[in-house]
């Protein structure tokens, strides 16, 4: 599902630059996109591509993998090439750890974005007394940084590929948290440390993540990213998440109000929900907080009251049938209503309506206009009827 963004939405989303990453576009006017990792190791070729093209096939816009050898690198030739020979070029992300620049420049070749993680630079000798760096020492350690980088950085900007400049709360390099704390603010420095080095080299196909296990932490860091940026005139898209979120149900709240909370401010560019489960677990949920902030639409929107004593129909049955014929038919507003009592202004302006009306019958709406009155046991096949003579039906 890739629909365009909701035009009609009370969002203004923050101005960034566009940033490829393959055929998808992060930040500008492009909708929000949806991204997930896979879970193979890489080095199981078929098993990475199989996995590629199950996320890409259900709505993950970027894939992301691991590459933590340089065999690993190599074998995303292989994955790439087999992709696009066996199903279609995915824009593919490369997921690059410590120390691993040569990997780095290697699997630069075959992916369109490479993740590097600030943290994992680490040149400075332990401090034991856990001083503040000096500026003196930062400038220092910013040329070692530079010198390790700049390959990279410029493999990157000749074939206008893009990096993710993805800081974690929980590895900050040593000079971020003597200097700044386990703060908002160091994740903030150590992402701007990294932006200054590759805007010198003329590169500016960046996207940023700061993430965070706690919530309020990763929306502090992003809110503050997005004030430095501002300050600085820096305009480059970020990535929202919210690590290690864990599973079921708290895991999805937990992202929900992450990364809804920023994207209701109008930041954010493209998002991961990080569950402890299978990565296609993750892509409705991305979709479905996007949806539910009129950011994309990518499936009917449902409205439906919560049932009360004066319900005329076991509404969750009813909701669950109407669901189950209708779910297919993106873009379509239906509500389903116990009654009519707090009037129609509760049915959020559904384009079809199903109410309760009397004992043993249904009403079916319009827009605002009541259509037809029918017993209970036609509601969902008359609603079907109905939509089909507005031509507003696709067959499943
Ligand atoms: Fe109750 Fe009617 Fe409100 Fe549904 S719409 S919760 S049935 S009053």
């Amino acid at each position: 599902p890739s629909a365009p963004a909701d035009a009609n939405v009370g969002i203004v989303r923050r101005k960034t630059r566009p940033v490829p990453v393959g055929d998808i576009t992060i930040g500008g006017d492009y909708p929000v996109a949806v991204q997930s990792m896979i879970n193979e190791d890489t080095l199981d070729i078929e098993g990475s591509v199989a996995a590629i093209r199950r996320l890409h096939e259900i709505g993950c816009e970027i894939v992301r993998v691991t590459v933590p050898s340089m065999a690993h690198a190599k074998a995303m030739e292989e994955i790439r090439d087999r992709l696009y020979k066996s199903y279609k070029p995915v824009p593919l992300v490369a997921d690059v750890h410590h120390n691993g620049m040569k990997i780095a420049l290697e699997v630069a070749n075959y992916v369109d974005n490479v993740r590097i993680n600030p943290g994992l630079y680490v040149f400075e000798k332990p401090k034991s007394d856990r001083t503040e760096y000096t500026s003196a020492e930062f400038t220092e350690i910013g040329e070692k940084i530079r010198e390790t980088l700049e390959p990279l950085v410029v493999k990157l900007r000749d074939q206008n590929k893009s990096m993710r400049i993805g800081v974690n709360h929980g590895s900050l390099a040593e000079r971020m948290l003597f200097t700044y704390g386990d703060t908002p603010e160091g994740m903030v420095e150590s992402a701007l440390e990294f932006i200054r080095i590759c805007e010198s080299l003329d590169f500016y196909n960046i996207e940023l993540s700061l993430k965070a296990s706690r919530v309020p932490v990763m929306i502090a860091a992003n809110r503050l990213m997005v004030k430095r940026m501002d300050e600085l005139g820096m305009d480059y898209p970020l990535h929202l998440g919210v690590t290690e979120a864990g599973d079921g149900e708290y895991g999805r709240i937990k992202s929900t109000a992450g990364i809804g909370t920023l994207l209701a401010e109008g930041i954010g560019d493209t998002i991961r929900v990080s569950l402890t489960e299978a990565p296609e677990k993750e892509i409705p949920v991305c979709y479905g907080i996007l949806q539910a902030l009129g950011l994309r639409r990518t499936m009917v929107e449902y409205v439906a009251c919560p049932s009360c004593g004066r319900t005329l129909f076991n509404l969750e049955e009813v909701l669950a049938k109407v669901r189950a014929a209708t779910n297919h038919l993106t873009g379509l507003n239906i509500a389903v209503m116990g009654c009519i009592v707090n009037g129609l202004g509760e049915m959020a302006d559904a384009d079809y309506g199903y109410v309760g009306k009397q004992a043993g019958y249904i009403s079916l709406y319009r827009g605002r206009e009541e259509i037809k009155r029918v017993p209970e046991d036609q509601g969902v096949q008359e609603l079907i009827n109905l939509i089909k003579a507005d031509g507003r039906w696709v067959e499943p």
